[in-house]
């Protein structure tokens, strides 16, 4: 099928998941951060089942398999990251317990009380983040552990400008206290909290968009939705520079009780 003949929305979700192909990471990250969050989940064995949402093309699940034994499910809305999670799992030799599956975050195909840890790093804003706590509580056994990060402000109060682009993207952004509560009434007990690093953004996600961002405009030299699309990366990218005092990614880890 020619481009042409595709509607301007599959085509620009097509464009901006092979721009991501590109990259590592599809969101702010890093494996230390990934091995901190982990250090504060217990009792995992070989035969626990963990799942990772939104999970991309796996770089944080390919930590996480080389730091437990128990079998991985990735799930993400988009067939092309699945395929790359899959060589990655091959890649790193975890492919026997390892396994990306496409699917949405808001209609998983797990059991009650299946699994024993439910990761998700930079995509539970994809369905927000009360409702992926509450919805996903299901899938946990007693006991089980979920983490995810999670833009939020780290102040009460921030200049308009990055208030106004936050609200337009997130409305649900929200400070670190909030956010915990909102956790603790989904039904987990609130185990830790941390900031991801100024590197997880600059050395991790931003960095390694700058080789990306070169080929893709070569590729698609005069496509407009390319270049408003790396236009909108680049603009992200010097609001965070700008104030990152004011916001972030946060690690919140809970347990279901
Ligand atoms: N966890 C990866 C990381 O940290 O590099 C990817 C983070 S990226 C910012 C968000 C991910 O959520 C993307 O891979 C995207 O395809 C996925 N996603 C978006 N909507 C989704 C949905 N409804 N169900 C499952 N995955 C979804």
């Amino acid at each position: 099928m020619s481009n042409e003949n595709k509607s301007i929305h599959e085509f620009d979700l097509q464009l901006i998941c092979e721009y991501f192909t590109h990259v590592e990471r599809q969101g702010p990250g890093s494996p230390e951060v990934t091995l901190k969050a982990l250090s504060f989940v217990e009792g995992l064995t070989p035969e626990s089942r963990m799942a990772d949402i939104g999970c991309g093309t796996g770089g944080q699940t390919m930590v996480l398999a080389a730091h437990t034994s128990g079998q991985i499910t990735g799930v993400d809305l988009f067939p092309q990251f699945i395929d790359l999670f899959n060589a990655n799992a091959r890649k790193t030799k975890v492919q026997n317990r390892v396994k990306g599956s496409i699917g949405s975050m808001d209609n998983l195909a797990f059991q009650n009380e299946e699994l024993d840890l439910i990761w998700s790093e930079g995509a539970i804003y994809n369905i927000g983040f009360e409702r992926g706590l509450n919805e996903w509580r299901k899938f946990l056994k007693t006991g089980g552990y979920i983490a995810v990060s999670e833009v939020s402000w780290f102040t009460d109060e921030r200049p308009g400008e990055i208030e106004d682009f936050w609200m337009d993207a997130y409305p649900e952004i929200d400070t670190i206290p909030k956010k915990v509560a909102q956790m603790q009434n989904a039904g987990y007990i609130p185990v830790a909290t941390f900031i991801l690093p100024d590197n997880c953004w600059t050395e991790h996600f931003y960095a390694p968009q700058e080789a990306a961002d070169e080929i893709f405009l070569k590729k698609y030299a005069g496509n407009k939705t390319a270049e408003e699309f790396i236009a909108n990366q680049r603009h992200e990218k010097q609001l965070y520079h700008k104030y990152k005092a004011f916001y972030g990614y946060v690690f919140y880890i809970g347990k279901k009780i």
